[in-house]
């Protein structure tokens, strides 16, 4: 489908996200024809900014991101742009917007068609999604809402904010999107899984003996200290992308790839995730903070941080399912900030094949989402001039040529927005599983919390984080693999 006619809505459009990704992504879609003569994008903002100015600010984002762009394309692109000063919380802005929306959709013909973008701080969410239907901002031809993460902070605040939006938007007009699910790495499981007899037929509960999953940030949380006090790793890291990534890695054979397919089949998976204990928090989590060093700070003393903080900037932790093809296995994760390096990777970790020739590796299947793409599976052979058995890494990659051409997630997951493809896009009932086990742990933390005694490890920065980390495994032999 090509031109798709529509008058899209940014809530946010003065801000990182829009310039950095939003823009970018769509001036690819627009070179590739998937918005073309018939859209119309209303930046607003609380700024006092002018159409002009918006406009430069597009041509600006195009810039830092490409090489080389035609002009002459970029300058049209960027007339269909206008702004709109507006504060999310005052009625009558509203009311102006609807009736620019309007008039541009009338100017470009874009047919009564909608998309409304929440680029801004997730508080605001819900007081959008309200005046939105109060103001009644939708159109008479598709109506469709894009709500950035955060999507609540508990399952409480995550049922309100979905109660304020499904008044305006069905299920299946709201895409609830996590940038992660538009990474090539991500979108390679399912194939990677269900193309291949080799991979298929020993991904099982007999053959993997854990899958640990490995968010590693090289950052501290710079500027951001205010806003991660009222997150944290758990919230920010574990209830969205983790949780994705084990969901890609733990559902069962989908009937067809198609969303309806894919969705029921994780639904299928997460009805069984196990709820952990209080005593499972106990045993097999391990939150932390970075500890500062001579030249840096600990995150206690960063900026708009509480000097008694027990927000963690590191969590591990295990997750398990009743259902599926790895039904029991334990999938641990860990993510947090200040690691040696940034990467992201998953270690699906087989069992030990009993073997005439004594002490052999497992034959561990790696995927390196980045900084690299790629994925290799460890394969035990002779030595060329010993007895002995030497290990060799079979390697799935991608060229530099080929890397290049991969496109960001967010223009992926704009296309999928813009086609109506919710298969990389988070179902509400999916959601409110990840925030029941989210619930649980956070629900330990704070008991340990009021009783006095958080049992929050400080870890040294630039390394692998707490080496407490290294207690959170089943069996006494477990250890994480990437280290
Ligand atoms: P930002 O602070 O850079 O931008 C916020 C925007 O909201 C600005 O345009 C600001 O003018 C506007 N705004 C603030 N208060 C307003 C009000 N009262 N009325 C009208 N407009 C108001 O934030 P961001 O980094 O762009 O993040 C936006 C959303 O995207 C957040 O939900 C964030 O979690 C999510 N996100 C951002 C990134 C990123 O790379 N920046 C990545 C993933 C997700």
């Amino acid at each position: 489908m090509k031109n798709i006619p529509v008058v899209m809505i940014i809530f946010g459009g003065s801000g990182d996200l829009a310039h950095r990704k939003l823009y970018p992504a769509l001036f690819n879609l627009y070179e590739q024809g998937l918005i073309h003569d018939n859209f119309a994008v209303i930046g607003t903002a609380r700024r006092p900014w002018s159409h002009d100015y918006l406009r430069q600010q597009v041509v600006d984002a195009v810039h830092e991101t490409h090489n080389e762009v035609d002009e002459n394309s970029l300058k049209n692109f960027a007339s269909h742009f206008y702004y709109q000063s507006h504060d999310v919380t005052n009625v009558e802005h509203y009311e102006t917007l609807k009736n620019l929306a309007q008039e541009l959709d009338d100017r470009y013909s874009a047919q009564g068609n909608r998309l409304f973008y929440m680029a801004m701080a997730p508080r605001f969410f819900g007081t959008i999604a309200t005046h939105i239907n109060d103001q009644k901002l939708t159109g008479s031809g598709f109506n469709r809402i894009v709500v950035e993460k955060p999507f609540g902070r508990d399952l409480k605040s995550a049922e309100e904010l979905n109660k304020q939006i499904t008044a305006s938007f069905k299920e299946d007009e709201i895409f609830r999107i996590d940038h992660y699910l538009g990474k090539e790495m991500i979108q390679n499981i399912l194939p990677l899984r269900f193309t291949n007899p080799l991979i298929k037929n020993i991904w099982n509960s007999d053959n993997i003996k854990n899958i640990q999953v490995t968010l590693a940030e090289r950052l501290g949380v710079e500027a951001r200290g205010e806003y991660y006090e009222t997150s944290g790793a758990l919230r920010d890291m574990v209830q969205n992308h983790i949780f994705q990534i084990i969901t890609l890695l733990a559902m069962p054979e989908p009937k067809a790839i198609d969303a309806e397919s894919i969705h029921q089949a994780k639904q299928e998976l997460l009805d069984s995730l196990v709820i952990p204990t209080p005593e499972d928090v106990k045993k097999h989590f391990v939150r932390g903070q970075y500890a500062g060093s001579d030249t840096t700070f600990a995150y206690r003393k960063e900026p708009k941080v509480d000097e008694n903080s027990t927000t963690e900037t590191f969590v591990a932790g295990e997750t398990k399912f009743k259902k599926g093809p790895v039904k029991d296995v334990p999938i641990y994760f860990r993510t947090g900030k200040e690691f040696k390096e940034k990467k992201n990777r998953i270690d699906i970790v087989l069992k030990h094949a009993n073997t005439p020739y004594g002490g052999v590796h497992s034959n561990n299947i790696t995927i390196e989402i980045d900084p690299q793409s790629k994925l290799y599976i460890t394969i035990n052979g002779k030595k060329i001039d010993t007895d002995g058995i030497r290990r060799e890494n079979l390697t799935y990659a991608f060229s530099k040529e080929e890397m290049a051409k991969v496109p960001d997630g967010y223009e992926r997951l704009l296309h999928d927005v813009f086609v109506n493809d919710s298969t990389n896009f988070t179902h509400w009932a999916e959601l409110k599983r990840y925030w029941e086990f989210i619930d649980a742990v956070e629900d330990a933390w704070k008991k340990e919390n009021e009783a006095g005694n958080p049992d929050i490890v400080q870890y040294p920065p630039y390394r692998m984080g707490p080496k407490e980390a290294d207690r959170i495994f089943e069996s006494p032999t477990g250890h994480w693999i990437y280290e």
